[in-house]
């Protein structure tokens, strides 16, 4: 048993997920791999292969535990070490938006549609993505911006709209589409082979390893039947937060990973980097960068550990994950900047760890809401909360 109450077997897994990471996702790594979204799916599938020989396959783990999906925590510390390698998440089956799909129609989905959809996601057999982003003048930060409409007739509906920023959407075999209706925002599940699903253009966004790249998509006359709504008509938003809320969390986890990993490098390059007669390690001004990483470090970890044990005792995490959104973003932007700073020259090369992180992590700040609008939720919460200590958790307040 840890400090954090975990069973020695969730360390066993952790250090199994760090084993195959380290000797076999980190040596697969490739510069030019980056954006090439062919290459990336095809080094994702040979590592999944390997992953499950290996034992740590993310589906089939939480499978194997107790039964049922892991727990947050659990999957904090396999997310952590996953997010190591910016392969790592696509190796072992638990990156975006296929992870947060996952858990979406787990909880929505009808029987059919969990045959059709959901068992396949699982198994890794295809791939998905989530549209909800438009272009000016649709929704972003503002969703009820939405402008894809749906119309129903007799029982299909007609979808016509625009999206951007869909993460995964080249070569996904279904997508999950928001669109208003007359009963509000609704969700729809749209195969891509419909001929109303147009891939306009694949996005070169700062982040690199994106599996399936971010796409411009254009739904023209898009008719479904409405065995492909997912919920109910009118409950969209409802569902895109119960979907968020674990998707930012977990994108924090992998992200923690990723700033330890390149925090190590430059320490590594610290010590064997002679500056002046002497390592760069032994200089004051070094060694006070590196304690601040490993300050923002641990305080990110801590915060995106708590969020996840209140989820496992299933408390409301509104505010604290919107906290840990915002500190976590910002936090590992910093490390990331401090990284490229201790490794001197090495650092800013984008086909090395250290500079694609750099530009991976920026985007953090804006998907999964801006800092901006979460700081906004976050002060609106308490500012209208009738007692002052109202939002805190009662952890904090025993004693
Ligand atoms: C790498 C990446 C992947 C993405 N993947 C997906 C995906 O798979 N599916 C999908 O649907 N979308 C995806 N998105 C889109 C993402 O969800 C949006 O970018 C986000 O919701 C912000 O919307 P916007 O870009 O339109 O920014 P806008 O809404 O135009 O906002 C611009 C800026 O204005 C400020 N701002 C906006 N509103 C407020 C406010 N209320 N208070 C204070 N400041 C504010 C913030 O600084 C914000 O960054 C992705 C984006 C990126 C960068």
């Amino acid at each position: 048993m840890s400090v954090f109450g975990l069973p020695d077997r969730a360390y066993e897994l952790q250090r199994a997920v760090r084993a195959f990471v380290d000797g076999t996702v980190i040596p697969a790594e490739d510069g030019t791999l980056a954006r090439n979204v062919d290459r990336l799916d095809e080094v994702c599938s040979e590592l999944r292969r390997k992953a499950r020989t290996a034992g740590v396959f993310a589906p089939d783990l939480w499978e194997q535990w107790k039964g049922s999906r892991l727990g947050w925590q659990v999957r904090h510390l396999v997310l952590e070490e996953v997010g190591r390698s910016p392969l790592g998440a696509g190796a072992l089956h638990c990156a975006p938006p296929d992870m947060p799909n996952i858990d979406l129609l787990a909880a929505v989905a009808n029987p059919e549609q969990r045959v059709r959809y959901l068992q396949p996601l699982i198994n890794a057999e295809v791939r998905s993505c989530f549209a909800m982003t438009e272009p000016t003048p649709g929704a972003g930060s503002d969703p009820s911006m939405l402008k894809t409409t749906a119309r129903l007739a007799g029982r299909r509906w007609v979808i016509n709209g625009h999206k951007w920023f869909i993460s995964g959407a080249i070569g996904a075999r279904f997508a999950i589409v928001i669109a208003t209706t007359d009963s509000g925002p609704t969700m729809f599940i749209v195969e891509s082979t419909n001929p109303g699903w147009r891939i306009q253009r694949s996005l070169r966004s700062l982040d690199s390893h994106q599996l399936g790249g971010h796409a411009e998509i254009r739904i023209v006359d898009c008719i479904v039947d409405d065995e492909c709504r997912l919920g109910e008509t009118g409950k969209a938003l409802v569902y895109a937060q119960m979907r968020l809320e674990p998707a930012r969390l977990a994108h924090c986890m992998r992200m923690v990973g990723r700033a330890q990993r390149v925090t190590e490098l430059a320490q590594q390059y610290l010590r064997r980097r002679q500056s002046f007669g002497s390592p760069l390690a032994e200089l004051q001004n070094v060694q006070t960068l590196v304690a601040d990483s490993h300050i923002d470090l641990y305080a990110a970890r801590l915060m995106t550990w708590h969020v996840a044990a209140k989820m496992d005792a299933g408390e409301s995490v509104k505010q604290d994950s919107a906290i840990a959104k915002v500190f976590v973003s910002e936090a590992v932007c910093r490390i990331a900047d401090r990284a490229v700073q201790l490794a001197g020259a090495s650092g800013t090369l984008v086909d090395e760890p250290i500079g694609q992180f750099f530009q991976e992590v920026r985007p953090f700040r804006i998907y999964d809401g801006a800092s901006e609008v979460h700081r906004a939720a976050i002060g609106r919460r308490v500012l209208r909360s009738s007692h002052e200590l109202a939002d805190l958790d009662p952890l904090l307040m025993q004693g």
